[in-house]
């Protein structure tokens, strides 16, 4: 059956803000998402820039019935939304997942970025049936077609939420906007134990994260490929994909991180829009 399958599709990589341009062609300029299939489930992981060419393709499809995950709220990983063709549609239905805030809601958060005079139309003017669900670091649910999934806290400024999304026995982590500590973060270590794929943040090289290239980045809330590569390495995962490509990083600088973590972890892949990852495929 050709729905029989476990598939990550990536529409967007980048990270803080879009960067689209000549030099950035080959892994792409839009902000994070994620498209994930689970058998006939939809999952989406965050909803960057990329999520806008998601619904043009979606909005091929009847009736969609998806999830989405949200990381955080900061713009990079919600911009794309009111751009999302089939969240306009009433017979579409979305369940939104993201971590809980004090003193506000999930929907309040959603709607902030496409108040007046911010954007023309409110959240209200999205048709589609829209649930709000609000998750504490650590909390895990089940969606329907038994896929299962884990939280874990990110290291970020406001917070943010890392994923393990497990189905058929088989799992990838996405944790982007985390930072490492001087030790592996042991709540991101669990949640990434021996799973098969880890989607992780790779903002900066070494060099730039402390300040021997610019401004020192200690704080900011992201992290590096060789952070990434002790991680997988300590989580025995299955493969390692960088992710949230830094806007000044041009394809050629990408190309080269990926080589070096590649020499370091084999197998190791900086992601890039249309990577299409198959982590499992049914009789
Ligand atoms: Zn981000
Ligand atoms: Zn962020």
């Amino acid at each position: 059956m050709a729905d029989c399958k476990f598939l990550i599709r990536f529409w967007g990589v980048r990270g803080s803000i879009p960067a689209p341009g000549s030099e950035t062609v080959k892994y792409g300029g839009n902000t994070p998402c994620i498209e994930v299939r689970c058998g006939e489930q939809l999952i989406i992981l965050d909803a960057g820039s990329g999520i806008r060419k998601l619904g043009i393709e979606l909005d091929k499809e009847m009736s969609i019935d998806a999830t989405i995950l949200l990381s955080h709220f900061h713009w990079d990983h919600i911009q794309g939304f009111p751009f999302f063709k089939p969240g306009f549609k009433s017979d579409n239905k979305f369940h939104i997942y993201a971590a809980r805030k004090l003193n506000t809601t999930l929907q309040r958060l959603m709607s902030g970025q496409m108040m007046y005079p911010n954007f023309p139309v409110s959240l209200n003017a999205m048709a589609a049936e829209m649930k709000y669900t609000e998750l504490n670091p650590g909390e895990n649910t089940i969606l329907k077609g038994d896929v299962e999934i884990k939280t874990a806290a990110g290291h970020h400024p406001g917070g943010s939420l890392a994923f393990r999304i497990s189905y058929r026995g088989v799992s990838f982590v996405y944790a982007t906007d985390t930072e490492h500590y001087s030790y592996i973060d042991p709540s991101l270590l669990k949640l990434c134990k021996d799973t098969d794929c880890l989607i992780y943040d790779a903002t900066y090289t070494s060099e730039e994260y402390c300040g021997k290239v610019g401004t020192p980045k200690t704080g900011w809330g992201h992290s590096t490929w060789d952070e990434g590569v002790k991680l997988a390495k300590a989580a025995d995962v299955g493969r390692l994909i960088l992710f949230h490509h830094d806007p000044e990083h041009d394809d050629d600088f990408i190309g080269e991180i990926e080589r070096q973590a590649n020499e370091a972890l084999p197998g190791t892949i900086a992601a890039y829009e249309g990577l299409e990852i198959l982590l499992w495929i049914g009789d």
